[in-house]
């Protein structure tokens, strides 16, 4: 068993947008795989026509896709879910719906074997059955020891059974569970658990009335012809192990059996309770990979439009469960896949952090070129209509990154390098604008008129910032104190004439990026206001 070359899947149900937390199933699975050469396979379960949601699975592909998880099996190059044997997809179909004829059997052959029996309980008749146990305060469950007394070809005679079969189409096929008896288990992350079997309900196993199968069968029937070797996947499956172990058994598949590891929940920030599809809107940070339109037009924020890397919210989501020890935090994907391993993965839940979140975001934005920043850049500032000299952009991200969380703050950090201030603060024209520094900023203009062309980035002959901005500091600076006016003020009133208000970067970098002729107008301006 442990030999056999690796497969893994991850299969989710078409239900909505991928969840953050089932992102991070895919990744674990892709992770465990890959380590080995292994294999990862996506599949679609969605024989649960009722919960079906429109474009839920093109989203599932996309999300994978944008984290950098490309399945091996189950997705064509354009994204969709092969339909045709191929040698590449030797499974195909990968969507449940698709495989519908194939289950019939199965469940056939578990009721062949006495694992399995007709139910033919109305939904009223059970309904009535819940009634009756909640005025007792009991809870009504389908098991071996009321499974006796209801509607099933267990207790109705052969050709009542024959019949019902035959010319009705509202009846079920449930699993038979063993009376009291312990279900010996091993959980790759829990370790060993026994559950007895008269806790069990037995569970709807196929559906006349669809011609479906349930969950329990169609995952269990598709691990074994997909051979899969583990499962991987969320703690929220953990009630489901014994029947699943039963079930493997019942079958007579048991040398194939794969293993087992349910990892836990993602939690809320304040640690309280299970991180939600809903606390990303509630609380302000997304918890869906990309945005998600829902059939009522409502939006829920993705981690790509909020302006996330892939590789910060793949290192971000690895980090959440599973603790490789040591000081390191950043980590490729790469080398997720050479350090990932299933011991190191936390039994307890795992915390959300979302400044964390961003903190990863900041580190991976920090470790790019300042020409790669540059692209975004301009790219931003094209879809706002602004063209800026790409040379400059480059240095301007240098400085600024720092600063930056997201690509998208670089605007937010220095808007008035691309354009003059419309407005000043009211507080900072009341502080600055006296007759004293407006006849400073005349003399200060007079001078920066004759600064040399080189020192400011809009001449075609200019130096690099680096040498640029020290350079036109002593300049002005020099002017000041040699004047013997205070430094403050003047640098001061300067900044409320370029920025808008007294904040912003250095003085010589503002004139290095907005260019001398644009700082001459900004001052001129500015006295005119003053
Ligand atoms: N279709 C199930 C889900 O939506 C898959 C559970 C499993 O991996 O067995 O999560």
């Amino acid at each position: 068993m442990e030999n056999k070359k690796r497969r893994v899947r991850f299969a989710p149900s078409p239900t909505g947008p991928l969840h953050m937390g089932g992102v991070r199933t895919a990744l674990y699975n892709y992770l465990f795989a890959k380590q080995e050469g292994g294999d990862f396979i996506l599949r679609i379960e969605d024989t649960d026509s009722n919960r079906f949601v429109p474009g839920a699975e093109k989203y599932i592909i996309d999300s994978l896709k944008w984290c950098g998880i490309y399945p091996d099996e189950g997705v064509d190059a354009e994204g969709a879910l092969v339909s045709v044997p191929s040698q590449r997809h030797p499974h195909a179909p990968y969507r449940q719906s698709e495989r519908k004829p194939l289950y019939r059997q199965y469940a056939q052959q578990l009721i062949d074997a006495g694992w399995a029996y007709y139910a033919f309980d109305t939904a009223e008749e059970l309904d009535a059955k819940r009634k009756e146990a909640e005025e007792k305060k009991e809870t009504f469950s389908y098991n071996y020891a009321t499974r006796g007394s209801l509607r099933n070809s267990l207790t109705l005679p052969a050709d009542e059974v024959k019949r019902l079969v035959d010319t009705t189409d509202n009846w079920t096929v449930r699993f038979k569970n063993p009376e009291n008896e312990v279900v010996k288990m091993d959980d790759m992350i829990r370790g060993h658990i026994e559950m007895n079997t008269s806790t069990l309900d037995d569970k709807v196993l196929w559906k006349a009335a669809d011609q479906l199968p349930t969950y329990h069968l169609a995952n269990i029937v598709d691990d074994h012809l997909m051979e899969i070797t583990h499962v991987i996947r969320g703690e929220e499956w953990l009630p489901s192990l014994p029947l699943h172990y039963l079930l493997y058994r019942a079958f007579g598949w048991q040398e194939s059996q794969p293993q087992f590891a349910h990892l836990s929940l993602l939690l809320k920030p304040d640690g309280k309770g299970k991180l939600s599809k809903r606390d990303g809107d509630r609380l302000g940070f997304p918890v869906f990979p990309l945005k998600w339109v829902n059939a009522e037009g409502e939006v829920s924020r993705g981690y790509r439009e909020d302006g996330y890397y892939p590789e910060a919210f793949i290192n971000m989501l690895a980090l959440l469960g599973w603790n490789p020890g040591g000081e390191q935090e950043i980590f490729s994907l790469d080398e997720l896949v050479k350090l990932f391993s299933m011991e190191k993965v936390v039994k307890s839940g795992a915390r959300f952090n979302p400044e964390k979140a961003k903190w990863f975001n900041e580190q991976y934005l920090r470790a790019k070129s300042n020409e790669e920043l540059a692209g975004e850049f301009d790219a931003l500032l094209k879809a706002s209509g602004i063209s800026y000299p790409m040379a400059q952009l480059v240095e301007l991200c240098g400085l600024i990154k720092e600063r930056a969380h997201f690509a998208k703050d670089f605007m937010d950090i220095c808007p008035y390098i691309f354009k003059a201030p419309t407005e000043y603060n009211e507080k900072d024209v009341a502080k600055f604008c006296t007759p004293e520094n407006k006849e400073i900023l005349l003399k200060v203009f007079a001078h920066l008129e004759k600064l040399p062309e080189n020192l400011a980035a809009d001449s075609p002959s200019h130096l690099p910032a680096a040498e640029a901005v020290p350079a036109s500091e002593e300049y002005l600076t020099g002017y000041i104190k040699e004047n013997e006016w205070k430094m403050g003020p003047v640098m001061n009133t300067l900044r409320l004439f370029f920025v808008g208000e007294a904040k912003g970067l250095g003085i010589a970098d503002i004139i290095y990026y907005i260019g001398k002729a644009e700082a001459l107008r900004r001052i001129k301006a500015g006295l005119e206001r003053c």
